[in-house]
């Protein structure tokens, strides 16, 4: 590997761990580190506008707030395919978090504030990554979990959502999960999409890992959750299993504090690599977001059925 090379590579560790807590194992996760930075997750809007070379050279981009013209909200025609209303889902509670918010990259003491997530201390929350076009991450999880609340609804659920719009800040890590307690949720899911290196493309289910905390009583019905969602998005998406982390599509990690301070069920799902050219393509098509939004309800509702 270059020197460009491994500074590519870890900015881009750097931009994973901005987008969603980091990798917990393999190679990247020592430089990763440096992706909790200030300087990282506070790039001004300015620096994200070269988004069209290697990703790597571009490690702030995540900060890019440009709304693609794909950004439509979630009120095409599109939107109400695969949302049978019924009254399956009648009693249950779900809890929705889209990861980030539209406004982080504005606010960077906001939320470089630190918590405390038990095993360690953490920054509030992140800007997210971005595609090489500028569609943020923030916008896709916002637009997925918008048809996703819409379907669950269209099937008798009570759907909480942890931020109101794309337009706000945070909130913290540790009120998302607060948020979830809370509603004394059935099931919890953490919506993403990656920072990785371009190469990777997939997706993958974390889950939490027993912490000798508020987690533990959880974690097994969270596997149970992650299963049966990723099994419910591979089929109803057809993206692949992740190449570049996880196994079968799983991984556990014991550093985001969206798991750690959970006492509901609950999982992250990292719908792709948005560094990813053809991820990247999927997310910016509104209807591959409905497919994803379909899927993530039938794994849910598999779930607590
Ligand atoms: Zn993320």
């Amino acid at each position: 590997m270059t020197r460009k090379a491994l500074v590519a590579a870890v900015a881009l560790c750097g931009l994973s761990v901005a987008a969603c807590g980091g990798t917990a194992d393999g190679a990247d996760a020592g430089p990763a580190r440096i992706g909790g930075s200030a300087s990282q997750n506070a790039a001004p809007a300015a620096q994200t506008t070269q988004t069209t070379q290697t990703a790597g050279s571009t490690g702030d981009v995540q900060a890019t707030p440009a709304a693609s013209p794909t950004t439509s909200p979630a009120t095409s025609p599109a939107t109400v395919a695969g949302s049978t209303p019924g009254t399956s889902l009648q009693g249950k509670v779900i809890v929705i978090d889209p990861g980030h918010n539209g406004q982080n990259y504005r606010h960077p003491s906001e939320i470089n504030k630190q918590v405390n997530i038990l095993t360690e201390k953490k920054a509030c929350d992140t800007t997210g990554t971005a595609t090489n076009s500028g569609y943020s991450e923030a916008a896709f999880t916002w637009d997925v979990s918008q048809r996703l609340a819409k379907i669950l609804k269209s099937r008798g659920a009570t759907v909480k959502l942890t931020r109101p719009n794309n337009d706000g800040v945070g909130p913290c890590i540790t009120e998302r999960a607060a948020i979830g307690n809370k509603a004394k949720a059935n099931a919890a899911i953490s919506i993403h999409a990656d920072g990785a290196p371009p190469a990777g493309h997939g997706f993958h289910i974390i889950m939490p890992k027993k912490i000798n905390g508020p987690v533990d009583p959880v974690v097994d019905a969270s596997r149970k959750l992650g299963i049966d969602v990723r099994d419910a998005f591979k089929s109803g998406t057809g993206v692949p299993y992740s190449t570049y982390i996880g196994a079968k599509a799983l991984d556990f990690r014991n550093d985001l504090g969206g798991l750690n301070l959970s006492t509901v069920p609950k999982i992250f799902i990292e719908c792709g690599n948005m560094r990813n050219a053809g991820d990247a393509a999927n997310f910016q098509s509104p209807a591959f977001r409905q497919k994803a939004a379909v899927a993530l309800a039938n794994g849910l509702q598999n779930y607590l059925k």
